[in-house]
């Protein structure tokens, strides 16, 4: 790991101005990504803003009848919220179904949705990697790519975006609140913080130098049966293949998500408007001009399956 400097943030505003003031300076929340990428030499800041002291560790109310999630809340206590278990079960169904225990206790709301990638040829460095080292190429391309995307990919890169939590914020319309370090704050949907790779994967997300996220809002609970469905190799501490985040009304209509298949939670508005049609229709929206490798093409099937399997639970037929 290489040296670095330390500091602690007492505002959210300090730490966008201390950020901002360090070339090669990054915020840390959990630590639980960004410290595993340190010590592979993968990231290397020259100083690290502890951002753990800032306060944003509350769930409150928002206008409009919906939530405020700080960005330091640990992905335990989002999940276990009273309010998010009954508005919101999917978001907590995603949050439960990801890491571990004890990784959920350290994790934040913004570490969580900022986490990056998990190809492997990302983590090995003596690998080709456009996103760890633009220009060097796309190890994955040609080589083992069972985890990696389908949809949305390009060229330079085709890896997915490991976060269960942010596919179900995707499917709840969530909105990430930020603050940069002239003190300015901005709301930005879900749907645009992060990329796609196009022909610079190491940009993963449309966050300014030193703006740092401070909250997420969801709007009022959209009601209707909310499921999260993760297939994965293990039962348990693994990263999704597929899944699959919805909201499902008694008419049959309704809002999907994935994970899994892209670099960002992928969300298309005619796999919405096919609800009741089905998991085939839905399935052939969402995945429209996908582009498979030969070891991961079983994700196209799989996820008709799983969003076959989502519809059902919901007592829908399929
Ligand atoms: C073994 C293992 C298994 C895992 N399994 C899963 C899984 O199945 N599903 C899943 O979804 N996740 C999984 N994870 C990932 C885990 O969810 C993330 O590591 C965690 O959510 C990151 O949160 P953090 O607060 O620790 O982020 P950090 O590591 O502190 O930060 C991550 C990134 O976010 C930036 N950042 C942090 N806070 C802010 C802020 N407020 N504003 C701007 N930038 C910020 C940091 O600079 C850094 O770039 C797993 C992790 C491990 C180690
Ligand atoms: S898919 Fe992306 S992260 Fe993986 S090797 Fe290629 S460029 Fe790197």
């Amino acid at each position: 790991m290489k040296a670095f400097a330390y500091e602690r943030a007492r505002t959210p505003a300090e730490a966008a101005a201390a950020v901002a003031r360090q070339p090669g300076a990054k915020f840390i929340a959990g630590g639980t990504n960004l410290l595993d990428l340190m010590k592979l030499d993968i990231e290397t800041p020259t100083h690290l803003v502890d951002v753990n002291g800032v306060g944003l560790d509350e769930i409150t109310r928002a206008d409009g009848g919906g939530l405020r999630i700080g960005a330091l809340v640990r992905n335990t206590d989002l999940a276990a919220d009273r309010t998010v278990r009954r508005d919101y079960p999917v978001l907590s169904r995603a949050l439960l179904s990801g890491a571990s225990g004890q990784l959920r206790n350290r994790a934040t709301t913004a570490g969580n949705l900022l986490q990056r990638t998990r190809c492997p040829y990302f983590y090995d460095t003596d690998q080709a990697c456009n996103k760890r080292l633009p220009g060097s190429g796309c190890s994955a391309l040609g080589g083992f790519s069972r985890h990696n995307a389908i949809v949305g990919v390009s060229d330079a890169c085709i890896a997915t975006h490991p976060s269960d939590m942010a596919v179900a914020m995707r499917v709840l319309d969530a909105v990430v609140e930020t603050v940069d370090p002239q003190g300015q704050t901005r709301a930005i949907p879900i749907a645009e913080l992060h990329r796609l790779p196009g022909d610079t994967p190491h940009i993963e997300h449309t966050l300014k130098p030193g703006e740092m996220i401070t909250a997420v809002t969801l709007p009022k609970p959209a009601g209707g049966t909310q499921i999260y469905r993760k297939v994965r190799d293990r039962a348990s501490y693994a990263f999704a293949l597929v899944s699959v985040a919805a909201i499902i009304q008694r008419d049959g209509t309704g809002r999907v998500a994935m994970g899994g298949v892209a670099h960002k939670p992928w969300r298309v508005e005619a796999a919405d408007a096919a609800m009741p049609q089905g998991a085939r229709a839905v399935a052939s929206a969402l995945l429209e001009g996908a582009r498979t490798t030969h070891d991961n093409a079983f994700k196209k099937p799989l996820a008709e399956r799983a969003i076959a399997a989502v519809l059902v639970e919901a007592g829908r037929t399929a």
